[in-house]
């Protein structure tokens, strides 16, 4: 069975940043956890990172607010007990934030294009003030009234083929309309490369959280594409079974799943791999690190098996 990994995989720049920031932090807590993976949680809180769900639970020390953002009153909060902000809200989504001012400071409508619970989304609403509606589907879309000047943001992992398909309706509710292309190219990267492994693999493991939502994007578009797929959080959900008789098989990770993870599950099935005299044994650790280095620079995905 030849395992190839995906060109773009695992952490994004802006979750990498976060969690070095927190690592770096020298202890506090996150308001919420700093990302989709619990095992990172898990990780943080033995490092001393624990997690808060509201600013109430705080009386002093260091706060880090997680890549996803936060809205202003928490940064008013924040400073009025004095506490120490570490401030990782990913820059991408912090230019969202802004735009989504500046488009209401215009008197503009702001309408966000997003999933109405995401967190990040809130943190956008947030800036954008009370008036901003946020819509997900195009059906939301054609309830919307005529808008004399529209202004729009989109959350930065939305898909892009349903923004196009929202800003044309968009165009019909108004004469006026301004769009803010808010997109982050992460997770672009993270959908295309996985659909281009998918084609070429009978079975794809996609690594991530399960309460991770571009991770459960990364699995649906690897069944899109035409692959047996199993959505798993650590190497210890890999089955033998599952790659009985295979010949191709396909590794991909949503932007909140660490290396370690990935390499753990590379290796388990490297190992359920061994009756298979084809298959090339690699040195533990090291290579696999620089293996998947090197697929994020150069190629479009590797042999690794
Ligand atoms: Fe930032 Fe993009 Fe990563 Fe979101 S997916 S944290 S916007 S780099």
């Amino acid at each position: 069975m030849k395992i190839r990994l995906a060109q773009y995989m695992g952490f994004c720049y802006g979750v990498k940043r976060a969690v070095e920031l927190a690592v770096n932090s020298g202890g506090g807590v996150t308001l919420g956890p700093l990302i989709h993976n619990p095992q990172m949680v898990s990780r943080l809180a033995r490092q001393g990172v624990g997690v808060v769900n509201d600013l109430e639970e705080v009386e002093a020390g260091t706060v880090i607010i997680r890549s996803h953002g936060e809205g202003p009153a928490v940064y008013e909060r924040a400073r009025a007990k004095q506490l120490n902000l570490v401030d990782a809200t990913c820059p991408h989504v912090k230019k969202a934030q802004q735009a989504a001012r500046k488009l209401t400071e215009a008197d503009r409508q702001v309408v966000i294009l997003g999933e109405k619970n995401h967190p990040e989304v809130k943190s956008i609403l947030a800036w954008a003030g009370d008036d901003a509606i946020v819509v997900e589907t195009a059906d939301e879309v054609r309830a919307l009234p005529y808008i004399a000047h529209l202004g729009v943001v989109v959350q930065t992992t939305f898909s892009r083929s349903l923004f196009e398909e929202l800003i044309s309706l968009l165009q019909n509710k108004t004469d006026d309309l301004a769009v803010e292309r808010t997109i982050c190219t992460a997770t672009d990267q993270r959908q295309q490369s996985a659909i281009e492994l998918a084609k070429q693999s009978e079975v794809m493991v996609v690594v991530g959280g399960k309460n991770s939502g571009n991770t459960t994007r990364l699995a649906s578009v690897c069944e899109q594409a035409g692959a047996r797929v199993y959505h798993i959080e650590t190497a210890a959900e890999l089955r033998p079974e599952w790659f009985q008789g295979v010949q191709t098989a396909g590794i991909t990770a949503g932007a909140s799943t660490p290396d370690w993870i990935i390499e753990e599950v590379y290796h388990t099935m490297e190992e359920m791999n061994m009756g298979n005299q084809e298959s090339v044994k690699l040195e533990t650790g090291m290579i696999v690190k620089g293996t998947i280095a090197a697929v994020r620079k150069d190629a479009a995905f590797v042999d690794i098996g």
